[in-house]
């Protein structure tokens, strides 16, 4: 695809994809069940607080057990747990959260594994059902809909160069590699004809075929491709139609 002077990479179409439409679709069409798959995939350490649950919580219990600290390995982030990670940060002489933040973590040894996961393609019977994990926290500068009488295809999300930015769903990597105007471009195939475009990259965390859930970093925020500024471009493409994602967006953690 070529570009001609003055279009910005936003309003780029992904290679293969039908043209958008102005009339952002409200009705994707039901699908049958998806298939799961079961993969390894390294789950990156993400901050823990009251109500969390999972894997990691269990290692953060164990960690605070090593410690001394009585407390239940459950996967369960309760009023324990809380109790467990303050009296563990007075230790360390850190401010006395009860929240542990990814450098606690790693303070009490804990690293991201490799875990097996089940890859479930997400299943889009109505748009109700649908929910992506932001990819990145922070406002939305520029929003989907009509820019300089094209379509803006996504959204626009500024940050910090290098900030991780994180697969929406889980789902299958099908593109990992340059595009012209949206850089280093990752899409993820979720499924069901529904997919996510990650674009102007400054690197690439993922490859083409690779399984990820969702918060999996798929490369760092950066300004490659046709921008002018460090930020993210945020596409959610049903059967290769553009629609707008904020809806479907979990809010700020
Ligand atoms: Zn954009």
């Amino acid at each position: 695809m070529t570009l001609s002077a003055g279009v910005t990479a936003a309003e780029v179409e992904l290679p293969g994809a039908p043209p958008t439409t102005t009339t952002p679709s409200a009705d994707p069409t039901p699908s049958a069940q998806p298939e799961a798959t079961t993969t390894k995939t390294v789950v990156p350490l993400r901050t823990l607080r009251r109500g969390a649950r999972g894997e990691y919580v269990k290692d953060l219990q164990q960690a605070l057990r090593k410690r001394g600290i009585r407390v239940k390995v459950d996967g369960m982030f309760g009023a324990g747990t809380r109790r467990g990670v303050k009296i563990v940060q007075k230790r360390l002489k850190l401010r006395s959260t009860g929240v542990a933040t990814t450098g606690f973590q790693r303070r009490l040894g804990i690293r991201p594994r490799k875990l097996t996961v089940q890859v479930r393609a997400l299943v889009v019977a109505t748009p109700g059902d649908l929910k992506l994990v932001r990819p990145v926290a922070g406002a939305v500068t520029s929003g989907f809909g009509p820019r300089g009488g094209r379509l803006h295809a996504g959204i626009d999300i500024p940050g910090r160069s290098g900030t991780p930015i994180r697969a929406s769903a889980p789902g299958k990597v099908v593109r990992a590699e340059w595009e012209s105007g949206y850089g280093n471009l990752v899409v993820v195939d979720h499924g069901n004809g529904l997919r996510t475009a990650y674009a102007h990259l400054n690197d690439l965390a993922v490859q083409k075929g690779q399984l990820v859930t969702e918060g999996v970093a798929v490369g760092g925020m950066g300004t490659t491709g046709r921008s002018t500024a460090i930020h993210l471009h945020f596409e959610l493409r049903i059967k290769g139609r553009a629609i707008n994602p904020v809806p479907y967006l979990a809010p700020p953690r």
